[in-house]
C-alpha cells in the first residue's frame, strides 16, 4: 500500500496512547491476566475470561495464523482506489487473541485459512503505525 492521504486513520487517545507508541517501535502488546494467565485483545479494564483487574502488557511475539479472511476488491474511499484487491483478516495470535488486520507483501490470492503470518509494520503517519501481517514460511518440525 502506497499513500495515505484521506484514507481513516486511528486516533490515538490517552487510554491507546501507549499501545500506539510500542506500534511504532514495533512492538506489538497485548494483556494477559495476572489471576488466570489468559491473553486478550483488544484492551479491556478487566480480564473477559475471569473478571480480574489483574491486567499486565506483555509482548506478542507477533505470530500467529489466518482464522479467515476476505479479499477487498472495491476501495471504501478514493484514498484506497490503488490499493484494491487487499486483505482483510482475523490473525489468531500464537497467545490467543484474535486480531483484525491487514495481510500484505504476497499476492491477495495466495493467502489461505491457516496460513502462518507474522507482524509487519507499516508507519502511515507520524503518530499512526499499523501493526499488520505477511506471510511466513511453514516451519519444519525437527
Ligand atoms: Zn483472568
Amino acid at each position: 500500500m502506497s499513500g495515505h492521504n484521506g484514507k481513516f486513520l486511528p486516533v490515538p487517545r490517552p487510554e491507546t496512547e501507549g499501545w500506539w507508541e510500542n506500534c511504532r517501535n514495533h512492538k506489538l502488546m497485548i494483556q494477559r491476566c495476572s489471576d488466570c494467565g489468559e491473553f486478550q485483545f483488544y484492551p479491556r479494564i478487566i480480564c473477559a475470561g475471569c473478571m480480574s483487574g489483574q491486567l499486565e502488557w506483555v509482548e506478542s511475539a507477533g505470530r500467529g495464523k489466518v482464522s479467515t479472511y476476505t479479499v477487498c476488491r472495491l476501495p471504501v474511499a478514493e484514498a484506497y482506489a490503488s490499493d484494491v484487491p487487499y486483505v482483510v483478516a482475523l490473525v489468531r495470535l500464537e497467545e490467543g487473541p484474535v486480531m483484525m488486520s491487514n495481510v500484505v507483501d504476497c499476492d491477495p490470492e495466495s493467502v489461505k485459512t491457516g496460513m502462518l503470518v507474522e507482524v509487519a509494520f507499516q508507519k502511515w503517519s507520524e503518530t499512526v503505525t499499523i501493526p499488520q501481517f505477511k506471510p511466513v514460511a511453514e516451519r519444519t518440525t525437527q
